[in-house]
């Protein structure tokens, strides 16, 4: 019970990663709200399955985050952590993307990331204590060929990362990063199985990751072991970016 009554957002709780951190938080005693953008079934199971509370709620829309930032912070009176995990990816080369398939990328991954930050911003202020996770990607960190608008978002998150860290640590707000390599959901499903061969093979532990394995590093940068760790980026890839053979 590591988390017992804390209040915990999860931005993107309903499939993938962010589900496993709703169940993560959720088995750890915290109240969990969770955000979704149109997959109503899914989020209405993850609800059911770990008494999480869903708002159907878009990274792309500030009205709809403000008000369901103030919903929470009406019910519960504060915010301790967030987890800023919803993202997209809409891979094609440059040369053929076009400048909405670019621009719903940066909105969702690094705009979102910025309006829930601001959000919950002056509620952990004003307690003088809060946590934000932001999950980025090791596309933020080295090149992809077809993913030039998600790593663009990610690299950017990372930064993003430093400097909310850099605002908010003298306040009592710690802000760390977690680095995906591959992981195990919808969102590498769809990738052609060639190319998945083609990353396996260089992974150093030769498989994907699940998303428990991230949700785990999540909860321990959530948790008070991680008490004097800041604006720092945990790499979770199976060593994927640690060689260049
Ligand atoms: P996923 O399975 O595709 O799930 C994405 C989640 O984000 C869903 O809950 C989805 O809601 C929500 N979402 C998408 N667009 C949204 C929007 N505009 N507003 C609100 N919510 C939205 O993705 P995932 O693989 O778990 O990825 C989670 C995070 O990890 C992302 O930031 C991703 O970039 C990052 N990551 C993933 C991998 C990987 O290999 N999977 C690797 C590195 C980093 P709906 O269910 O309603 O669509």
């Amino acid at each position: 019970m590591e988390f017992k009554d804390k209040i915990v957002i999860v931005t993107g709780g309903s499939r993938g990663i962010g589900r496993a951190i709703v169940a993560e938080f959720s088995g750890s005693g915290a109240k969990v709200f969770f955000t979704y953008h149109k997959n109503d079934d899914s989020a209405r199971e993850v609800s059911e399955e770990f008494g999480a509370v869903a708002f159907k709620c878009s990274q792309n829309d500030w009205d709809s985050i403000e008000k369901t930032v103030e919903s929470i912070v009406n019910e519960t009176g504060r915010i301790d952590i967030l987890v800023n995990n919803a993202g997209i990816t809409s891979d094609k080369f440059l040369m053929l993307m076009s400048f909405d398939e670019w621009n719903k990328v940066l909105d969702t991954n690094i705009n979102g990331v910025y309006r829930w930050s601001k959000a919950v911003s002056r509620t952990m202020i004003s307690a003088q204590k809060g946590v934000i996770i932001n999950i980025a990607s090791v596309a933020g960190l080295v090149g992809i060929g077809g993913q030039a608008n998600y790593a663009a978002s990610k690299g950017a998150v990372l930064a993003f990362n430093n400097s909310c860290a850099a605002e908010l640590g003298p306040k009592g707000v710690r802000v760390n990063a977690v680095v995906p390599g591959f992981v195990e959901t919808d969102m590498t499903a769809v990738m052609p199985r060639q190319v998945k061969r083609d990353n396996m093979g260089r992974i150093l532990l030769k498989r994907f990751g699940t998303p428990k394995e991230v949700a785990y590093v999540v909860s321990f940068l959530a948790s008070e072991k991680a008490s004097y760790i800041t604006g720092q980026q945990i790499i979770v890839d199976g060593g994927l970016t640690a060689t260049v053979v």
